[in-house]
């Protein structure tokens, strides 16, 4: 299920080089069209190549506006239902929406500790780049010399 953009609440990211739809998307696939040349809605996002979409919906989730949207497959989604993430600091709600007009949210949380407190040396030491390269050394939970019988090749 590719993405698509809101025209009606894209604001652009207000202009920024890099949206954050741009940032996110790990196949460099959305655009934003400044001057409307290339899709008639000047500053607005695109999906330039929704068959190359990966579907991970980071683009989804990241969106301030939230005006990404999935595009469903018809088969599994028929044509008039959606399903739509929105993303907070320490949850995630879904809410589908189904031809009937019936709609269900569910929220699940996505974090146990507070956002942004992340520590991804979790006080383990600085490493030496140096070493990347060294075949002998590899790192682990810190740098130290493997048992050499170990290594392959
Ligand atoms: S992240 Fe959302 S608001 Fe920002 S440019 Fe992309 S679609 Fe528009
Ligand atoms: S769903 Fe993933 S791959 Fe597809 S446009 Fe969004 S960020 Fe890119």
């Amino acid at each position: 299920m590719p993405t698509f953009v809101r025209t009606d609440k894209c604001d652009g990211c207000k202009g920024q080089d890099k949206t954050a739809c741009m940032y996110i998307c790990p196949h460099d696939l959305m655009k934003l069209d400044k001057d409307g040349s290339e899709t008639g809605h000047a500053m607005k996002a695109w999906n330039q190549e929704p068959e190359q979409c990966w579907e991970c919906y980071s683009c989804v989730k990241i969106c301030p506006q939230n005006a990404i949207e999935c595009r469903h497959y018809a088969d599994v989604v028929p044509l008039g239902g959606s399903v739509q993430p929105l993303r907070g600091t320490d949850s995630i709600m879904w809410t589908i929406k189904f031809r009937n007009g019936n709609m269900k949210r569910f929220k699940f949380p996505i974090r146990t500790t507070p956002e942004g407190s992340a520590d991804p040396k979790a006080g383990k030491s600085d490493m030496d780049r140096a070493n990347l390269d060294n075949p002998e050394i590899l790192f682990t939970d810190d740098l130290h010399s493997c048992d050499k019988s170990q290594l392959v090749g």
